[in-house]
């Protein structure tokens, strides 16, 4: 029995969540108001309040007396796991509120939201929520008139700020293993995609999570952002954005009080196709790589860089997908892909596609907004042959549905246009070869690389990039170390 689609305009119509800030478990008016803006249709859809650094001052001071008084850090372990849990489950209960807030405020499907957002969310709270008890401390052998502990110290207070591609899966990647561990913590979601944080937050406090244990404030980048990255009192900042703005939080907590900063920031992955490979999957597996979420992932494939004697076979098959994967409202339920996350990031897609077709390239398909009469923000898969390795397309993150092929003869050729750009987020290479996979994948400087597959992953893995990608992944048990101190206790024993 095929379940029958909700009815996403209509929950669109009639979906409540909060607007305000959430301090002290409280919600309150920020300093500022926002409207937020639909990339569906240009609509305003919320008006929400917006914090001033005051505002941001107001919501670590939250938390921080909420991490001192250990009202959740002090907890039993068990209970701190139930809560967790029920949030987890509380996610999936909502799941087609959050999911039509992500269609409303950033243009994804609202099935694909549901599908696989509220799903990573539901998992990502569950598998932390379930490990925390499980990542044990450590007592060397030492000698028998003495004990050394080392224990796990939860670090403090947490601040995060995250992007719209992803609102919640990403922001849950950081706010779960930072919980778990027994922060405090303040959230600054995008400017564009504060609504599911917010819903989610209020789902938390269901849950049981104590009061300034999650603080949530909205706001500007250069204000709320910067006042968290710079704030004395935050102990850890932790990010997933653009390496322009990861240079500038990192700055910030040098500045400030030296806070360690962890940056998930852009990439510019690869499909690296060699002829023994499945073709036929490994085309259309390149072609949903960069359309999928329109685009708009750091882990995008967004380059495809295919052996010159398969090049036609390979491009004739994404052309296909292409063609199958155009944009709609993303309230409908057979919607490929939505919209651009807001009008401002369609000009910054259609500027980079413009420039890079002047410097390199020629353009097999999009190339343009469409939808321009539902006065939404919408760019179709775009695909442009014959790009050369060191020009604009090749190189800078575009963060659209826009890939860029070039083609190689050799192994090693393929090998160096991989690694040939700032970044080193994801790849994946395509080979029926195994000795050929394990030496490519063992030369790609990648956080993350994929063999005849792409975006594959579970909680058990990181998932985090190298060189101008950033650094301290997220996902696994090693996520719960970057909010974690480690505290050696030597007792001497007189034995
Ligand atoms: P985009 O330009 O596409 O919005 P960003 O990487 O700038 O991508 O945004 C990701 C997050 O970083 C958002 O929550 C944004 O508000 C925040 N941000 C932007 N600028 C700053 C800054 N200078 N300091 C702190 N946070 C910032």
């Amino acid at each position: 029995m095929t379940a029958v689609a909700p009815d996403w305009a209509g929950l669109a119509a009639s979906v409540q969540f909060p607007t305000d800030l959430l301090v002290d478990g409280a919600w309150v008016a920020g300093a500022g108001r926002h409207e937020v803006v639909s990339p569906i249709d240009g609509r305003v859809v919320a008006d929400v309040a917006f914090a001033s650094a005051a505002d941001v001052d107001r919501a670590v001071s939250s938390a921080r007396t909420a991490f001192e008084d250990r009202r959740w850090a002090g907890m039993a372990p068990m209970d701190r796991k139930d809560v967790l849990v029920r949030w987890a489950h509380l996610v999936t209960e909502h799941a087609d509120q959050l999911a039509v807030l992500h269609a409303l405020e950033m243009g994804k499907p609202a099935r694909e939201a549901k599908a696989i957002d509220m799903r990573a969310v539901h998992r990502t709270l569950r598998w932390y929520g379930e490990a925390l008890d499980k990542v044990l401390d450590e007592m060397p052998k030492v000698g028998e008139s003495s004990w050394a502990m080392i224990e796990r110290e939860p670090a403090g207070v947490v601040g995060a700020i995250t992007p719209w591609n992803f609102p919640l899966t990403l922001a849950t990647w950081k706010i779960a293993p930072a919980l778990a561990v027994g922060c405090s913590m303040v959230l600054k979601p995008a400017e564009n995609s504060p609504l599911s944080a917010l819903y989610l937050a209020q789902l938390g406090l269901a849950a049981g999570l104590p009061e300034g244990v999650l603080n949530v404030v909205n706001g500007t980048g250069a204000e709320a952002g910067h006042a968290l990255a710079s704030h004395p009192d935050v102990d850890v900042i932790t990010f997933t954005g653009s390496t322009a703005t990861g240079r500038a939080i990192m700055t910030a907590a040098a500045q400030s009080n030296l806070k360690r900063s962890w940056l998930e920031l852009g990439g510019k992955g690869a499909n690296i196709v060699f002829p023994d490979a499945d073709l036929d999957k490994a085309a259309a597996t390149a072609a949903w790589s960069v359309f999928y979420n329109a685009g708009q992932m750091c882990s995008a494939g967004s380059r495809l860089l295919v052996h010159e004697s398969v090049k036609d076979e390979v491009l004739a098959k994404v052309l296909e997908v292409a063609a199958q994967m155009q944009p709609a409202n993303p309230l409908q339920d057979d919607a490929p892909i939505g919209s651009i996350a807001s009008a401002r990031q369609l000009d910054t897609v259609h500027r980079i596609v413009t420039d890079g077709l002047a410097d390199s390239g020629e353009l097999l398909t999009g190339g343009a907004p469409v939808l321009t009469e539902t006065g939404g923000s919408y760019y179709p898969p775009t695909v442009v042959d014959a790009v050369r390795p060191d020009s604009v397309l090749a190189q800078r993150e575009v963060f659209g549905p826009v890939l860029a092929v070039t083609t190689f003869g050799s192994d090693d050729e393929a090998l160096r246009l991989a690694n040939g750009t700032p970044y080193g987020l994801a790849s994946a290479v395509w080979t029926n070869d195994l000795t050929r996979a394990r030496r490519v994948s063992k030369g790609l400087r990648m956080g993350v690389v994929w063999v005849n597959c792409y975006e594959e992953g579970d909680l058990t893995v990181p998932f985090g990039g190298v060189k101008q990608s950033g650094f301290g992944s997220d996902k696994s048990l090693h996520a719960m170390d970057k909010f974690t101190d480690l505290k050696t206790t030597w007792i001497e024993l007189n034995a």
